[in-house]
């Protein structure tokens, strides 16, 4: 580990003030990712701005009829508020998905959104990675690649984004609140994370002395007909291999409205307009779930080792459509899948 300087923010302005005059500075909250990327030299900090006892852990009523959740909400409080359970249960499901109790007892809703990928050649500071060393090159593209992206891959980076909070925030149509030294700003969650495109290095649209303050929710939660369905290799304690949000409003079989998000397909949750409108309008049956996972994948590619994701990503959303359609969301069964 290397040495480095330790501050604790006073307050939102202090955090953003210190951050403004060191770029070489990190945010740390939870630290449940960042200490470990620290550990294996693959972040570097100069300076760690503790922002994790700055008043951002209340979940309250949004001023719009949604909900607000500050940056430092841990992720189990979120996951068991009432205000989550009641009215986002989608989001509930799908941050109990992830990590372990414990981690979600430090891990907080900014570092989650946050978090980065876990493409194994980003930890191993000896391989080449255009991520972690711009430039150095793509070690996965023609490496092990079982674990990385079908969906808007680049020719330097075909890593995914890891979190399960976020794909549940995606189909939800949340917002970032972040401030900076110009003031407040607002993301949609959905332009929030980047495509890899030539600049990989950058996961997000936060510009680098930006701190995020709350996340907000809309006032639909879709709380009737919704399923978070995480295919992974064991049942607890690993990261996605495909998961899928999928959240439903019927009138009597007709779907009125559908939001469908996928994770662990993309270097950011997967969200595509065509696939929904494929759904809206139509008898919620197998074959109109069958058709709007052919269009949201219509331009998946897999690579040597992960080429059945696409297959694993079809049969989930089927499979996930069908839950949310029934209204009773199952308990998750990779056999079932598979
Ligand atoms: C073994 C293990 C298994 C895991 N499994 C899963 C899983 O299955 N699913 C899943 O979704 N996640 C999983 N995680 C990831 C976990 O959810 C993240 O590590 C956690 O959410 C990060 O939150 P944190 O508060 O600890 O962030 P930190 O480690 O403190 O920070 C992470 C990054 O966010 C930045 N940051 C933090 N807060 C802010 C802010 N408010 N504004 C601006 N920048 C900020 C930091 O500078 C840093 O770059 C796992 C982690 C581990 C270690
Ligand atoms: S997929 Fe991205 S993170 Fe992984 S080695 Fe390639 S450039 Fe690095």
């Amino acid at each position: 580990m290397i040495n480095f300087q330790y501050v604790r923010a006073a307050d939102v302005a202090d955090a953003v003030r210190r951050m403004a005059a060191d770029p070489t500075a990190k945010f740390i909250a939870g630290g449940t990712n960042l200490i470990d990327l620290m550990k294996e030299d693959v972040e570097r900090p100069s300076r760690l701005i503790d922002i994790s006892r700055l008043p951002l852990r209340t979940v309250e009523q949004a001023p719009g009829g949604g909900v607000w959740i500050g940056a430092l909400v841990p992720n189990s409080d979120l996951a068991y508020h009432p205000l989550v359970t009641q009215r986002y249960p989608l989001l509930a499901s799908a941050i109990l998905a992830g990590a372990s109790a414990q981690l979600r007892n430090m891990a907080s809703t900014g570092g989650n959104l946050l978090q980065r990928t876990r493409c194994y050649y980003f930890y191993d500071i000896t391989t080449p990675c255009n991520k972690r060393a711009p430039g150095t090159g793509c070690s996965a593209i023609k490496g092990i690649n079982r674990i990385h992206a079908i969906l808007g891959t680049s020719e330097a980076c075909i890593a995914t984004h890891p979190s399960d909070m976020c794909v549940a925030l995606a189909a939800l149509d949340a917002k970032v609140h972040v401030t900076g030294p110009m003031g407040e700003r607002t993301i949609p969650l959905s332009e929030f994370h980047r495509l890899p495109g030539d600049t990989p290095q950058l996961d997000t649209n936060l510009r680098q002395n930006e701190i995020v303050t709350a996340v907000e929710l809309p006032a639909q939660g879709f709380t009737s007909n919704y399923t978070y369905l995480k295919l992974r290799d064991r049942l607890s304690y690993a990261f996605a291999l495909v998961s899928i949000a999928a959240a439903l409003e019927l009138e009597g079989r007709t779907i009125k409205k559908a939001r469908l998000a996928l994770g662990g397909v993309a270097h950011k949750p997967w969200r595509d307009p065509a696939a929904e409108a494929a759904l809206r309008g139509q008898v919620a049956n197998r074959a109109t779930f069958t058709h709007a996972a052919d269009v949201l994948l219509r331009e998946a590619k897999g690579y040597e080792h992960n080429s059945f994701k696409i297959e694993l990503a079809r049969r989930g959303i089927v499979r996930a459509l069908t839950q949310a359609a029934q209204g009773t969301p199952q308990p998750q069964s990779k056999k079932e899948i598979l």
